[in-house]
């Protein structure tokens, strides 16, 4: 029976693009990346939740000399970013057009990009950054 490529393709999609954290489904808290039991209520009803990655800067830096498989970044824009939802998450921002502009409460947006690389291996990871909506 041939497996089903375009259904395959989608679930696996689904997961590698798109950003599933989870919700308490007693108290109602947000958790990105999802958690086991709710550090409000202590519940274990947790059920997944896809946040749209829309969110804000809480605050940032910008580092010179990042850890060894993510020099091509240099310099590293690095910080914290709250999501709609109320989400606080670290992250590594990406499309630094212009930093002067970069300032808590400007508007971010994830994206899916390259994280790092092993350069032994050739094994490059993938995974969000938050890019900065400059207006
Ligand atoms: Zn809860």
């Amino acid at each position: 029976m041939p497996r089903n490529l375009v259904a395959e393709n989608w679930r696996l999609e689904r997961a590698r693009y798109a950003m599933v954290g989870n919700r308490c489904t007693d108290c109602g808290a947000y958790y990105f990346p999802g958690k086991a039991i709710c550090i409000k209520c202590s519940s274990r009803e947790l059920s997944d939740y896809v946040f749209n990655g829309e969110g804000t800067i809480v605050e940032w830096t910008k580092i010179h000399e990042p850890a060894t498989g993510f020099e091509m970044f240099t310099p590293i824009y690095y910080g914290i970013i709250e999501l709609q939802e109320g989400v606080r998450t670290s992250v590594q921002f990406t499309s630094i057009t212009d930093e002067s502009k970069l300032k808590p409460g400007m508007k971010t947006k994830m994206v899916f990009r390259k994280l790092f690389s092993d350069g032994d291996q050739g094994i490059v990871t993938y995974g969000f950054k938050a890019a900065p909506v400059f207006e």
